[in-house]
């Protein structure tokens, strides 16, 4: 039965990820992942993490399942952070909150639900975008287009092409926009484009999902909701996908949610009724400690301020290393100007690097980036960035 099934092509930054494990170079450098790494290059357990661990440790006492959607209080906190606790998705019960596997769960989920409930819809995703979105949509049979985002040449988001790309998308299609931190560019649009891009949202007529896997690692938490929010000012409906992998750094914790906004109340009850029947024949109930750690985390006051000068020091950091990368390969003697990465927001930057540049980069340094040249600024340290800005300097010469 299985001997014709082809050997399946490694996924571009998972596989990354094994040949820099299995690299001997002593001095290898991973900037292809996007995990958190802390100065000393590790990524460690957030100490709010530890101390709610440790609670949950004396407290916890059943390991039954979850009810499909997850617990109450975790579905509250998630909504809080999404909108703000006054808002009026909240007050008049528009939005339900399923808790989820990660941000991908909550992307399939997403995608399951559009497939069965909006017929025929295409699933429009930023040119360029993170690497799994395509196969997420693909993989229940969903059409998958791109619109217009960054302009190579000037480093930038080109939003003019983007509007024009979207102007042509039609009523009942799904648009896929980052609520943060784009993956892979690190370019997000400002306040008054999200305003413009809602406008034209509620003019097309077409579905918001928002992927929102940076919440504090661009601006703040506050901040980096400032898209999402501005969108709720001008349209009824969208779902948004949400992850605390990064900023909680619970990566093999798979916890996420997936959130469907309606316009009424009674319209949120049925869309989200069918929310849980795909959850149900998908993976029946949510694993129960990453959420419940984030609930822990969220809802005590001690811990909520500690995880939040946690966030601001991992974000603080990166903006750190950016600063500093621009400044290293000036003084190595690179000309080519690479300011643009220091206003860069998250983790990732598209660096310009070449598909040539990026192989020499590893085979000769023990570099690793993404093909497409993307880098995870995360992965430097004050540490490696002579080595790495070096490097690039030769590769650039
Ligand atoms: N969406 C984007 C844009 C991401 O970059 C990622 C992770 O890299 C995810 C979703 C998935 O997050 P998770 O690891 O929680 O599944």
């Amino acid at each position: 039965m299985f001997e014709n099934i082809q050997v399946a092509p490694a996924d571009p930054i998972l596989g990354l990820n094994d040949a820099y494990r299995n690299d001997p170079n002593p001095n290898k450098i991973n900037l292809g992942v996007g995990v958190y790494k802390d100065e000393l290059g590790a990524t460690p357990i957030l100490k709010s993490v530890k101390q709610a661990e440790e609670r949950l440790v004396e407290t916890e006492k059943t390991k039954s399942y979850l009810s499909i959607e997850g617990t109450e209080a975790y579905r509250n906190a998630v909504q809080e952070l999404l909108f703000g606790a006054d808002h009026d998705v909240i007050t008049k019960q528009r939005a339900h909150t399923a808790q989820s596997p990660g941000g991908t769960g909550a992307l399939r989920i997403a995608a399951e639900f559009i497939k069965k409930h909006m017929p025929g819809a295409t699933v429009w995703v930023s040119n360029p975008t993170w690497a799994n979105h395509q196969a997420i949509f693909q993989s229940v049979g969903l059409e998958v287009g791109s619109y217009a985002y960054y302009d190579a040449a000037s480093k930038s988001l080109d939003f003019e092409a983007m509007l024009a790309s979207l102007s042509q998308v039609p009523a009942g299609d799904v648009v896929l926009f980052h609520g943060c931190c784009h993956n892979p560019t690190g370019i997000d649009p400002t306040t008054e484009q999200w305003a413009q891009l809602a406008k034209l949202c509620s003019k097309q007529g077409f579905l918001p999902l928002f992927d929102f896997a940076y919440q504090g690692f661009g601006s703040g938490l506050e901040e980096d909701a400032a898209g999402l929010r501005v969108f709720l000012d001008q349209v009824q409906e969208m779902l948004i996908a949400n992850s605390f992998s990064k900023n909680f750094g619970l990566y093999n914790e798979r916890v996420g949610a997936i959130t469907v906004i309606c316009e009424t109340a009674e319209h949120a009850d049925a869309a989200f009724s069918q929310v849980k029947r795909c959850i149900r024949a998908n993976y029946s109930n949510p694993p129960s400690h990453g959420a419940a750690v984030v609930t822990e985390v969220l809802t005590n006051p001690q811990l909520r301020s500690l995880w939040e000068m946690e966030l601001q020091a991992m974000r603080t950091r990166i903006h750190e290393m950016r600063s500093l990368f621009v400044s290293t390969l000036r003084a190595k003697g690179v000309e080519q100007d690479f300011s643009f990465i220091s206003q860069q927001n998250g983790m990732f930057s598209f660096s310009g690097l070449n598909p040539d540049q990026v192989a020499q980069l590893r085979q000769e340094f023990g570099i690793y980036i993404v093909g497409s040249g993307r880098i995870s600024v995360a992965g430097m340290t004050k540490d490696n960035m002579e080595p790495l800005c070096e490097a690039i300097a030769k590769v650039l010469a």
